[in-house]
């Protein structure tokens, strides 16, 4: 490995898996970052509330100077405050996208300076250590989204960002190829390009073709509509909200999440909500049930979201009624489909209705499709390509798609995270590829830093619970909750504190609802929201904890 490579490109995430985008872009011994985030977890990951990239290769990649984040997506900028535990670094991002990192990294770093640097939404230059930087414009499903353009010695590495090419968003922001094709004399390396919808042919539909089919469904509900939807797609909500007026319904907003992205479009003037249209959520039971339109979290199934809650009558403020009817207003992200099964189910057993993407166009993608990403292409004429932002199906046919295009095939490269693709006078080689990794967060609130060894040493110093809860079969016959303990300091850890345990379980379980009882994702979140409680208040451990569900 030569201890000064030209320029490289390194990805620590986001290639061959959904989420935890990342990528190193160094020239010498100079680096800069684009875009540092999570991924989601799914229920086979036990108790892990969060899913990190491992960042330790980044010491070995030189100097780093800025994160430059190319929108507010949780996948882009969802690991920032982690990797600001370790490295003191500025952080560019849009207006909307640093509203949404800074009241995090303030809570979990308190004593920082505000490393934030506002870029302009319409794009522009900007310099992050000594490269320069060009960045532009895209529409895509959040407010604020950038391309951004970094120069090297060897010609503009071009990263798309999350990007799509709708003729007439909401908020008027094109993605602007007149400007990418001017810019794209200037000579461009390498294409970094967006693969989610490789996969797709065609050409995405614009987001204003959801408003009509909207309005209709709503309109032809007989009682109250629930919409849910990403929480960030402002402009789904500013749909939503428009529908609501057309259909003379008032608009309620439940979730923390929605009222947190509802009060930023407002901020940013991107959501024009007339007077008088949205209700507190307690003044909705007060209405007639013709007259209301809600907006809830949960669109992923998500098991302590407001739709979860509500589906299984646990919403403090809300309940389901028979003529009601749910619009699923999102995409069903792959590996949640069972738990979004299990909300519809729950929904439709109350006397509810749904209706979801399957049944018109309800739902369209934030992303570019096959001729967008092939315009795209055409309009940039890089050098080389590499597809990024997707699982290996989805960067293959992107591969595909840039062959057609007519790059020749030692220009296409289909990299995985952590490998190391060199420029060095035109040509491209692979280095040694670098060690990534996922690593595992359990509780959004812990200050611990990030580390490989996380979860081991929260095991070693607070212990593990693993509880096992058992479902179906007789009642009567059915074992009660098990709850062991391990690694255990404190004094009671045999006696009391293990029958303590178990004695919450027992209440909390049998006061579950059939429904609740054959809902696995309900049970195990309800479990170890429990248990976490119960642990910090008695002992003042965090532990952590594994609840298991045992078919009987
Ligand atoms: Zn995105
Ligand atoms: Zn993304």
């Amino acid at each position: 490995v030569p201890a000064s490579p030209a320029v490289e490109i390194v990805p620590l995430g986001g290639l061959g898996e959904f989420g935890m985008n990342l990528m190193v872009v160094r020239s010498g011994d100079d680096a800069l970052i684009v875009d540092c985030g999570l991924m989601f977890p799914s229920a086979e990951h036990l108790g892990v509330e969060l899913i990190l990239p491992d960042l330790s290769a980044l010491d070995r990649l030189g100097t780093l100077h800025g994160v430059l984040v190319t929108h507010g997506h949780e996948d882009h900028l969802g690991a920032v405050p982690w990797l600001l535990t370790h490295h003191s670094l500025p952080v560019f991002a849009t207006p909307y996208a640093a509203s949404i990192l800074r009241p995090r990294l303030k809570g979990r770093l308190p004593g920082l300076v505000d490393p934030l640097v506002e870029l302009n939404p319409s794009g522009g230059p900007c310099r992050i250590g000594p490269f320069a930087v060009e960045t532009f414009p895209v529409s895509h499903s959040i407010p604020h989204c950038l391309m951004a353009a970094i120069e090297t010695p060897e010609g503009w590495i071009v990263h798309s960002g999350d990007f799509k090419l709708d003729p007439e968003p909401l908020d008027g922001v094109t993605t602007d190829l007149e400007a990418l094709r001017t810019f794209a004399e200037r000579g461009v390396l390498a294409l970094l390009s967006d693969s989610t919808n490789a996969e797709v042919p065609g050409f995405t539909p614009p987001e204003r073709r959801v408003g009509p089919e909207l309005e209709s469904r709503i309109r032809e509900a007989p009682g109250r509509v629930f919409v849910t939807t990403f929480a960030s797609n402002v402009y789904r909500i500013r749909q939503v909200a428009e529908a609501a007026v057309r259909a003379g319904r008032k608009l309620a907003v439940v979730g923390r999440s929605f009222e947190r992205h509802v009060e930023l479009g407002l901020k940013y003037g991107l959501l024009p909500l007339p007077a008088g249209l949205r209700v507190p959520v307690d003044a909705v039971g007060a209405l007639p049930a013709s007259e209301v339109v809600v907006l809830v979290t949960g669109s992923q199934g998500e098991p302590n979201s407001a739709l979860a809650r509500l589906a299984l009558d646990r919403h403090r403020d809300l309940s389901l009624e028979p003529g009601d009817r749910l619009i699923h207003s999102a995409r069903r992200i792959p590996g949640n489909e069972k738990a979004i099964q299990r909300v519809f189910n729950h929904v439709v057993t109350r006397g509810g209705t749904l209706v979801d993407a399957r049944s018109g166009l309800l739902h369209v993608s934030g992303h570019a499709s096959r001729e967008e990403q092939a315009l795209l292409l055409r309009t940039l004429r890089p050098k080389h390509f590499v597809p990024i932002h997707g699982e290996a199906t989805q960067l293959a046919a992107h591969e595909d798609l840039a062959l057609s295009c007519g790059l020749p095939r030692d220009r296409v490269h289909r990299l995985r995270s952590g490998d190391r693709l060199r420029f060095d006078g035109g040509r491209a080689t692979l280095g040694e590829p670098v060690p990534v990794g996922h690593v595992f967060i359990d509780g959004t609130t812990d200050t611990l830093a990030w580390d490989a060894l996380r979860d081991r040493r929260r095991v070693a110093d607070d212990g593990l619970v693993v509880a096992v809860v058992s479902v179906g079969g007789d009642r009567r016959r059915r074992p009660d909750p098990e709850v062991l303990l391990r690694g255990f300091a404190h004094e009671d850890a045999d006696g009391p504190l293990l029958d303590e345990a178990r004695e919450r379980l027992l209440e909390l379980t049998a006061d579950f609802s059939r429904e609740e009882r054959e809902d696995e994702g309900v049970l195990r979140g309800r479990v170890q929201q429990e248990l976490k409680r119960f642990f910090r208040r008695r002992t003042g451990k965090r532990p952590l904890i594994v609840p298991v569900v045992v078919e009987f």
